[in-house]
């Protein structure tokens, strides 16, 4: 064991949640460490070759976690500098005003956030600002108030989706252009020469080669590395434990193995994000005598709550061949919170990355085609049109991530599932309208092998932030009840989880509590 520097401020996490961080706090000049368990996501050929990474998993983690009901699986995690965003889909949706509410849902109640909308919106419109998130407001009425216009244009439907928008629209409903995280400039759907982003048929799920998705390793690790010397990165650095000193009020050390070698980092500030499940673990695995149960778990709850959201991703065969390349810029909100036939919210609808026939093949053949004497996997992707849905699903104390010794537990218990269900009938009404064949097909590689419980892709929930430390483990800044210098930035935070994508939520309650811990070095 060797002993290390100290800095002023230590982040543990290179996600949205700890990049985010990172990168604000390096501009006030401070000393920043900041910790990645993994390394730089390989650029090479298989960013974008979908056996590689929905089939074979390629850049998943290859960790088997277990649940209380005797299943194995492999969460689909994914260790890089960047964290999950280097696949994700950068939809960067705001939470709707009322998310930020109780409301009542057939299976128990969506609790309420501590703070409101307004207290995020400065932050959501920064947030949207760094991850270049082109987008176009007015056409969602589910839209939250903002002050401002997007910073960047909406991402050009092509035609087989505006015609989708089109016909959405002459049946009475309000498609919106998806806000979406994308260094893109373009003119007449076209991508321009300096363009990062070349509107492939890559998206979401995939890595960028081109580092043209919004991660947050391209806008703000690699900047601020670049703009900031008194910011380091240690990547392949995996934070093992937290120490805390003799009154068990402040972390002390910081313990990292790399390669092998242990070494205690210290910090004045220290922040977690290593996303909401190993956030929660990282906390569980450094219990001592003054924390037994957890650093910052005097009320249980560290672990608890875990949600993730209902989704799925279905796909549906249209008559019109859709030769999309850039599928992911339509939205649709008009069952958010409920319908002409239910009173409880339904959920949020957007169309995901286009499905080719090596992904189909994955899938496996739906079963009603198997009698085809040629696979016709090509011909489907060709024909799919490919929507991702989301409901909320509710925050619930059994489920929760643990340990059971050395292995590490995932409990679920599904929550709301009707509003789902109804919310993907309300899709295959609308495709019966629409020139497409109103059934669904399940695609699940997307999600992470192994789903429904391996889909961790939303995880949120794990260390809700409250007022009351018997009720949450967070105060309002997101600082540990308890421990004077111990932050969490990543979803943990989150009391309930509406139906929208997480992240945006993530980044900017990140630049909130980055203008907070400024003020402690005032
Ligand atoms: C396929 C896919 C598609 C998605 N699409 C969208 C989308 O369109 N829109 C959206 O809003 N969200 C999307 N998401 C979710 C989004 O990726 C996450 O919300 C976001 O990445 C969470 O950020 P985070 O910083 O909290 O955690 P993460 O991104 O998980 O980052 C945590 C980081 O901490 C590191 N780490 C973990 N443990 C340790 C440790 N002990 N020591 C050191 N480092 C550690 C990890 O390696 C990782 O880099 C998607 C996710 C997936 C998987
Ligand atoms: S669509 Fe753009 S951002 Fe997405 S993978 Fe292709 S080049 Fe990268």
């Amino acid at each position: 064991m060797s002993n290390s520097e100290h800095y002023d401020v230590v982040v543990i996490g290179s996600g949205p949640g700890g990049a985010t961080m990172a990168w604000r706090l390096a501009q006030t000049g401070k000393r920043i460490l900041l910790l990645e368990r993994g390394g730089y996501l390989p650029r090479e050929r298989e960013n974008w070759d979908s056996q590689a990474v929905f089939v074979d998993a390629r850049y998943q983690t290859r960790e088997t976690w277990y649940s209380s009901d005797g299943r194995n699986f492999h969460p689909g995690l994914h260790y890089f500098v960047g964290g999950n965003s280097k696949v994700y889909g950068a939809v960067l949706l705001r939470l709707r005003e009322r998310d930020f509410d109780e409301i009542r849902h057939p299976d128990g109640i969506s609790p309420a956030w501590p703070l409101k909308y307004d207290a995020f919106e400065p932050y959501y419109q920064a947030a949207e600002d760094l991850y270049y998130v082109h987008g176009l407001r007015g056409e969602d009425p589910t839209e939250p108030p903002s002050k401002k216009p997007y910073a960047f244009p909406p991402i050009t439907h092509e035609p087989r989706i505006q015609q989708l928008f089109d016909g959405l629209k002459r049946e009475g409903h309000h498609p919106f252009h998806l806000p979406v995280g994308i260094l893109l400039e373009e003119r007449d759907g076209k991508p321009l020469p300096q363009s990062a982003c070349i509107r492939c048929n890559a998206f979401d799920g995939y890595p960028c080669l081109t580092n043209g998705k919004a991660d947050a390793q391209v806008v703000c690790v690699d900047p601020a590395l670049r703009a900031h010397s008194n910011l380091t990165l240690l990547t392949n650095s995996y934070v093992n434990k937290l120490t805390t000193d003799s009154r068990g009020r402040r972390i002390s050390g910081i313990e990292v193995v790399r390669d092998d070698e242990r070494t205690i980092y210290s910090g004045d500030i220290v922040i977690v994000a290593c996303g909401a499940l190993s956030s929660a673990l990282l906390m569980l695995r450094s219990a001592n005598g003054d924390h037994p149960n957890g650093l910052a778990n005097d009320s249980g709850l560290v672990g608890r709550n875990y949600m993730r959201h209902n989704n799925s991703i279905v796909m549906a065969i249209s008559r019109p061949p859709n030769p999309t390349k850039f599928q992911k810029t339509l939205g649709l909100n008009d069952f958010y919170f409920g319908s002409d036939d239910w009173d409880y919210p339904l959920g949020h609808i957007q169309m995901v990355g286009k499905s080719d026939g090596a992904q189909i093949h994955g899938e496996g053949l739906p079963d009603f085609l198997q009698w085809f004497p040629e696979m016709p996997f090509d011909w489907i992707a060709q024909h799919s049109l490919d929507f991702w849905l989301t409901s909320e699903d509710l925050p619930l104390p059994q489920n929760r991530i643990f340990y059971d010794r050395e292995r590490v537990m995932l409990d679920l218990t599904e929550t709301n599932l009707a509003a789902h269900r109804r919310l993907k009938e309300k899709l295959c009404d609308l495709c019966a309208k629409l020139e497409v064949h109103p059934h669904l097909f399940d695609r699940s590689l997307y999600l992470g092998q192994n789903v429904p419980i391996g889909g961790t892709a939303h995880q949120a929930g794990t260390m809700r932030f409250g007022a009351d430390p018997a009720q949450s483990v967070l105060d309002l800044n997101c600082k540990a009840h308890g421990i004077d210098n111990l932050y969490v930035t990543d979803a943990s935070f989150f009391p309930s989880i509406g139906a929208v994508n997480p992240t945006l939520t993530i980044v900017a309650n990140a630049l909130r509590v980055g203008d907070h811990v400024i003020t402690r070095f005032k």
